[in-house]
């Protein structure tokens, strides 16, 4: 029989180069996506305590041509390290910008983005965004950017001085998963930051005698201490919104609410909200 050792090292080496092999493939096709605009939007409604929408987040979907619809957990990550996340992020925010006459006219006032760190990161970010929203004649003030506590932590000099420019442009900032990252606190204090996003995690937990009601607590106490606004991401059952409710949380988004839509699904998803 062969010495075990020497197998186990093939394996090893195999896994490594199916790995490669297949970054190497996703990289080639997502330049194929973008090229053959394979990727589209889904906008999911944020709510306010009277259950009005008063924001969409733009997420992003990948419609292979072969296997099906690809979520962004699978080729965020892998987009960032090649940085097609740089073409992939411009795209995301040219799209929502052709989509705001007709999100404005279901009264959906503002769109979040999501950002990754090597967008943010990069100097030209500011002025690519100030072009494209003047193209399109959409003030900042109607995007919400999303950005992670990772972002901040990495190199907060730079972030802070790239967040602060575009917040006096008057685009809205939003920490993205918010308690998840490893950051203290202190950057809450001296950053423009208008919202928190408390995480999935975190609101997936709540509830009387639940593990995570009395950080979600804090949570929402230092929001309000700061004037910030909370979103509570990841609302699925009616349990979790009414602890979230008694605990004065403005913002909800979630399952239960509303599933992320393509925009037409959205427009009649409005349309039967308005009639009910
Ligand atoms: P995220 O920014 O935290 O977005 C929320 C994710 O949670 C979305 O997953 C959404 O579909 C999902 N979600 C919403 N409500 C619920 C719920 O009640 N229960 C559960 N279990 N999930 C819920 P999605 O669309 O698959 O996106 C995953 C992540 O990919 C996003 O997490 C974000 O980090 C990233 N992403 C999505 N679109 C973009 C984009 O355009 N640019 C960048 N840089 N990242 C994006
Ligand atoms: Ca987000
Ligand atoms: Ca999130
Ligand atoms: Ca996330």
């Amino acid at each position: 029989a062969k010495r075990r050792g020497n197998n186990n090292f093939e394996w090893f080496t195999q896994d490594i180069n199916d790995k490669v092999e297949r970054h190497v493939l996703m990289r080639h096709e997502i330049q194929e996506a973008l090229k053959c605009k394979q990727f589209s939007l889904v906008y999911q409604p944020i709510f306010d305590q009277n259950q009005k929408i008063c924001s969409v987040e733009a997420l992003i979907r990948w419609n292979h041509p072969v296997q099906g619809v690809i979520s962004p957990y699978e080729f965020i990550t892998l987009a960032e390290h090649t940085g097609q996340i740089i073409p992939m992020g411009r795209w995301v925010i040219e799209q929502v910008c052709q989509d705001m006459l007709q999100l404005q006219a279901m009264d959906i006032p503002t769109v979040s983005v999501n950002l990754s760190p090597l967008q943010l990161s990069r100097n030209r970010f500011a002025d690519d965004i100030k072009g494209l929203l003047a193209e399109y004649q959409i003030e900042a003030r109607q995007i919400v950017l999303e950005v992670t506590e990772n972002v901040l932590v990495s190199d907060l000099t730079n972030a802070s001085s790239i967040l602060n420019e575009l917040h006096k442009q008057g685009f809205r900032i939003a920490i993205d998963d918010f308690g998840t990252g490893y950051s203290s606190l202190r950057y809450l204090q001296e950053l423009p930051i208008d919202i928190l996003k408390i995480d999935r995690s975190f609101v997936c937990d709540v509830g009387e005698g639940k593990k995570y009601e009395g950080i979600t607590r804090a949570m929402l106490a230092v929001a309000q201490e700061l004037q910030l606004q909370v979103v509570a991401e990841g609302v699925e059952t009616e349990e979790q919104l009414t602890f979230l409710k008694t605990q004065d949380c403005e913002f909800y988004q979630g399952y239960l609410l509303a599933l992320p839509m393509a925009i037409d699904d959205l427009a009649r998803f409005c349309e039967q909200k308005m009639q009910a």
